[in-house]
């Protein structure tokens, strides 16, 4: 597919703009259109879907390692999409991009994911969105097959377009593509969640740590998929009303 001036990319995560996986996943949306970065000025993993109430937002011009040009927000990931869209960007974004994330985002993580709350505000906001992650938690992990699994991801959406409410959750393993495969979320949470410490005045501190457990072994989760060595892409969204227990209850009194 060729590069089209028309279209924008808007580019964020939650690793932070110096992160080198935002640099990548701009490089390769440049290879579409033009490219906005706006993202958070330090590392926002974890954070969810928060947003800066009670704080002013402050923008700083961030020159990127790859000689591109972004803008540090002092904010969430969600505050950034938000900000791009209603002050930063001079037009509509044709698609928002959220990534690469140093790290999974499969299974329960995507509801603690900043940079699945980055793209799910994009989705709020009417936009294409896709999240991106590798499941290697290393600075230096090999994007390779993430660069190509976004590629493919990209196409698919500039051709198909994205239904109402829906975002892409992408999760890539390191290394070389070996495939990409539809998936839904893995049911998992982690166990054995915090280590308690003493500090030096003698007091308990709390640390979070845990194992991560897959509660169900269906071949078509995100998390099995993942686990063959294979990326994951799944359709998410953000209207939680359970459809079934609703056509259940809708007409019990109350
Ligand atoms: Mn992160």
């Amino acid at each position: 597919m060729k590069y089209d001036p028309e279209r924008l990319f808007l580019v964020s995560n939650d690793d932070g703009i110096f992160s080198p996986g935002i640099r990548n996943l701009a490089e390769v949306a440049s290879q579409y259109g033009e490219v906005q970065i706006i993202a958070p000025d330090r590392q926002q993993s974890a954070v969810g879907h928060s947003i800066t109430v009670m704080d002013p937002l402050r923008v700083a011009r961030f020159e990127m390692s790859n000689s591109m040009v972004g803008h540090a927000v002092n904010g969430t990931p969600a505050d950034c999409v938000k900000l791009a869209h209603d002050q930063l960007l001079d037009r509509q974004p044709t698609m928002i991009l959220s990534g690469i994330n140093h790290g999974s985002n499969a299974g329960i993580n995507i509801i603690y994911s900043g940079t699945v709350s980055a793209a799910t505000e994009g989705t709020v906001l009417g936009y294409p969105s896709i999240a991106v992650s590798c499941t290697d938690f290393q600075e230096d992990a090999d994007l390779t097959g993430c660069r190509e699994a976004v590629e493919r991801i990209i196409e698919y959406v500039l051709k198909n377009g994205l239904p109402k409410g829906v975002t892409l959750n992408l999760n890539v393993p390191p290394g070389p593509l070996r495939g990409i495969r539809w998936t839904r979320q893995g049911d998992s949470r982690y166990v054995e969640q915090y280590q308690r410490r003493i500090d030096p005045h003698d007091r308990p501190y709390y640390w979070i740590t845990g194992r991560f457990e897959v509660l169900d072994q269906g071949e078509d989760l995100d998390v099995n998929v993942l686990k063959q060595g294979l990326a994951s892409v799944t359709p998410i969204q953000y209207d939680l009303t359970s459809y079934k227990v609703y056509e259940e209850v809708k007409n019990r009194q109350l």
